[in-house]
């Protein structure tokens, strides 16, 4: 069974992928730099005897693993490859050695699990019909995406795959299992910029001044009715704000107040009337208080939603490739990934892969100086992608 060879094939490949995962992990790149980690990843592919790939969006690669009638069915497995500007703290022999960048957010893991996975895919082409389409991509923690880019660079045609398939790192998760969610999985998150001008001048005088601090404390009660009264109580929406800047003093009123915040939900239709909304409370307010307002939204990722049937079979094959005790069912998620913008061209499948291990000290979440991994992981990233791809390509269009 195809099955039983992908699983030898992990195990066997288990210390290379492994290898491969510490090489990237101490080589890291920020965001659209990684261009010595494309030169690797094309290296490897071209060593697994891959010969269809191909540069998109710069330092992204596309490459294709043609099984029997190529035609008949294409599917996408994508990694992403970006690091985070972190000074990392762990002291283990693959430390980062790129001085405050760090694999932080498991990027290094995808990379080296799709590395695996293409490995073992290339070796059993003549025992599944179809093409695997391996999407090696750039720039997930920056906005615009890399995603956005790879789709602007036709990554997802020539072939068109009728699916795609993504796996995160997830450190709540202990080692050896994984995490499944149909429907609304991750929320749209923009950055929302907002100044507030007024006339500054002694506090003891009010009747002299337009105090920006009194309508910034207004705005930012009145906006808060955007979730509680204009979100649909089905919709999850959060406003937070996180940077309020008044640099006055006891008895000095400031001329201007800045604030920063952060607007996400899952749904694109309320999004756009949430960005409207925010924007009408907060001139009314303003303005109504004699104030002039500047409100940014700089837009970030859409939302989630992974596809129900595409995810579902995922999910079985998972059951299939783990056992029923090793697979679980995701909460949402409110943080957002660039893998949303795949998922709004075609149907997608972005689940999560266990890596903490309590007894060896591995807790700590993403983006933090002391993020790291069970390695025990990287059999199951690089197997598991695999019995994926292929499960979907045995399944009749
Ligand atoms: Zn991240
Ligand atoms: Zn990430």
């Amino acid at each position: 069974m195809v099955k039983d060879k992908i699983k030898s094939l992990a195990t066997d490949y288990k210390a290379e992928i492994i290898a491969n995962r510490r090489h990237l992990h101490a080589h890291p790149e920020l965001s659209f730099h990684e261009f010595k980690t494309a030169a690797f990843v094309e290296e490897q592919l071209k060593s697994f005897g891959i010969t269809k790939l191909e540069r998109k969006a710069e330092t992204g690669i596309v490459a294709l693993i043609e099984g029997r009638n190529p035609s008949h069915k294409t599917i996408a497995l994508r990694g992403d490859m970006d690091a985070l500007p972190i000074i990392e703290q762990n002291d283990v022999p693959y430390k980062s050695t790129n001085t405050g960048v760090m694999h932080a957010c498991g990027h290094d893991v995808h990379t080296a699990s799709l590395l695996g996975a293409a490995r073992i895919l290339q070796g059993l082409k003549n025992d599944f019909e179809g093409t695997v389409k391996l999407i090696f991509q750039p720039g997930e923690e920056l906005i615009p995406g890399g995603a956005s880019l790879m789709i602007k660079d036709k990554a997802l045609e020539n072939p068109r795959p009728s699916g795609i398939i993504g796996q995160h790192v997830m450190p709540l998760i202990p080692v050896g299992k994984v995490g499944f969610r149909k429907g609304m999985y991750m929320a749209s998150a923009d950055e929302l910029y907002i100044t507030i001008k007024g006339k500054g001048g002694h506090g003891a005088m009010p009747e002299t001044l337009v105090d920006p601090v009194l309508i910034a404390s207004h705005m930012i009660v009145a906006l808060q009715q955007v979730i509680s009264r204009n979100a649909s109580p089905k919709t999850p929406s959060v406003l937070s704000f996180g940077r309020v800047e008044a640099l006055g003093a006891t008895n000095i009123i400031p001329n201007e107040v800045k604030i920063q915040g952060t607007f996400r939900t899952l749904n694109e239709e309320w999004r756009a009337k949430a960005h409207i909304n925010m924007v009408n409370i907060a001139r009314g307010i303003v303005e109504g208080m004699g104030g002039e307002l500047d409100f940014e939204v700089r837009k970030g990722y859409p939302f989630l939603k992974n596809a129900e049937e595409l995810t579902s079979r995922a999910q079985l094959a998972a059951i299939d490739y783990l056992g029923e005790e090793n697979v679980e069912d995701l909460d949402i998620w409110m943080a957002a990934e660039d893998f949303s913008y795949y998922t709004q061209e075609i149907d997608g499948c972005f689940y999560r892969l266990g890596t903490r291990n309590e007894s060896k000290g591995i807790i700590s979440g993403v983006h933090t100086p002391t993020f790291d991994i069970d390695e025990d992981a990287l059999e199951i990233g690089a197997g598991l992608m695999a019995w994926i791809a292929v499960n979907e390509l045995e399944h009749k269009l």
